[in-house]
């Protein structure tokens, strides 16, 4: 739940795996050892007023630039665009932006895949499928 002005937490497990796994498939350079050892350690500083699921883990004056640009999805035929920054090496905030129309949601981990090309204007009807290559579902290897 969205709780801009809540109290600081560590970052959850679900956010955890998504981050991780955008920085392995989706990052414009290959990320180092030591910053894919820092999510674990990421703090939350505040949670996106929408109610979506973007996270802050620093100020937004410290957003610094984009490192990993992808996509997933949240249910089958919901996509959702997702774009991690940084400041320095610091992991800076975790964008979702819904792709559907639907509030933007963590996607399953396993179906982020890169993006190269500039999708914030698709907007898949969430009753369409994307199409099966690019999806992961529960049981898929
Ligand atoms: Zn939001």
């Amino acid at each position: 739940m969205a709780t801009p002005f809540g109290a600081p937490r560590l970052i959850s497990a679900e956010e955890q795996a998504v981050v991780e796994r955008l920085l392995v498939v989706a990052s414009k350079d290959a990320p180092s050892p030591a910053l894919l050892d820092s999510v674990r350690f990421l703090i939350v500083r505040s949670e996106c007023r929408c109610g979506c699921d973007a996270v802050f883990f620093e100020q937004p004056s410290r957003l610094g630039h984009r490192i990993a640009w992808g996509f997933g999805f949240i249910c089958w035929g919901c996509p959702v665009e997702l774009m991690l920054w940084a400041h320095g090496s610091t992991i800076s905030f975790l964008e979702l932006a819904p792709l559907t129309g639907k509030l933007a949601r963590l996607p399953a981990p396993r179906s982020i895949r890169p993006l190269t090309r500039n999708f914030s204007k698709v907007r898949w009807p969430c009753t369409v499928p994307p199409p099966r290559s690019l999806i992961w579902l529960p049981g898929m290897p």
